[in-house]
């Protein structure tokens, strides 16, 4: 998979060899060809352009100049840099609480919903009961939308169709949860087209009321840089535990993996692989290392 950046490594090194020099000039090529494959994969500019500073670095202390296959040195220079950037210390969900309260947020057409009732499917096989709170009660049929997919898993949803008042109904919905012996409590909230100053302000006030145990912003890796700045807002406001990167089945290369990790420093857990139940996987940053640079 990796063998499209080694040939336009070589490639750029060639030209340079031919000419019997590798110099800095030729390592400096080489850096430009390797921010220009991160930006092809929707990395962010100056995420690409810290990063690949950082692999020029690298790359003089392993003495890719005198090295026989520079090209396969450097793409794997690239490759475990990526995968430790991505990576660091993997950090599951925590689900100590009693019950646990995860809180979803994240703008419209993300994959909120669908997220949450993928997160109550992976729960229920592993035995925990589940229930899900319905507290988006602007989109139309959203309580519906949360209703179908929890029947097709089985899992009951805590929904007040009558109430908008979302910060009420996540209360009850925890109060019903505690009373019905619920170990886990996903809370499916509110999205917007688009940031918006009320949205972000019912957001904080929910989290702030339910001190959830875990909070995870869902995002779609389709909207590529979009979703860096999407991330980081949503960030500053509610201080979120990890990321969910929907939608991974599609065309994306997914280089909004690599910008949301170093711009917010947050965990990527769950990917979406698909619309269905079962389409929710852990993130593995060798993977997607692998993916951003086809
Ligand atoms: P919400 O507005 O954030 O709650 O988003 P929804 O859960 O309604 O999802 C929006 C659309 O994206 C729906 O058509 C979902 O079926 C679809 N969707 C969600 N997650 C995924 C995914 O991982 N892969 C694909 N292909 N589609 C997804």
């Amino acid at each position: 998979m990796l063998d499209n950046l080694t040939a336009r490594l070589d490639k750029a090194m060639k030209s340079l060899k031919g000419e019997g020099k590798i110099t800095e000039v030729n390592v400096a090529t080489t850096i430009k060809e390797i921010r220009r494959a991160l930006v092809d994969a929707d990395v962010d500019y100056k995420v690409a352009k810290t990063v690949t500073d950082e692999i020029k670095e690298e790359a003089y202390g392993r003495d890719v100049l005198i090295a026989v296959k520079p090209g396969e040195l450097f793409t794997k220079i690239v490759y475990d840099k990526l995968t430790a950037l991505m990576g660091g210390e993997k950090k599951e969900m925590n689900l100590s609480g009693n019950p646990s309260i995860i809180l979803v947020a994240g703008l419209n057409g993300a994959g909120k919903t669908t997220f949450t009732a993928k997160l109550a499917n992976h729960l229920k096989k592993q035995n925990r009961q589940v229930l899900l709170a319905a507290c988006d009660i602007y989109r139309p049929a959203a309580i519906e939308q949360l209703q179908t997919l929890a029947g097709q898993i089985d899992v009951e949803v805590y929904a007040e169709p009558e109430n908008k008042n979302p910060i009420q109904i996540a209360e009850n919905a925890v109060k019903y949860g505690k009373e019905n012996g619920k170990k886990v409590i996903i809370i499916d909230t509110a999205g917007r087209l688009a940031i918006d100053e009320s949205l972000m302000k019912e957001i904080e006030e929910i989290k702030r009321v339910l001190n959830p145990t875990e909070t995870l912003f869902v995002v779609d890796a389709m909207t590529g840089q979009d979703a860096v700045t999407t991330a980081k807002i949503f960030n500053d406001r509610i201080n979120y535990d990890g990321v969910v990167l929907t939608k991974l089945d599609g065309d994306s290369r997914g280089g909004a993996a690599l910008s949301i990790r170093r711009v917010v420093d947050k965990p990527i857990k769950f990917i979406g692989t698909s619309e269905k139940m079962d389409g929710i996987d852990a993130f593995h940053p060798d993977r997607m290392a692998q993916r951003i640079l086809g």
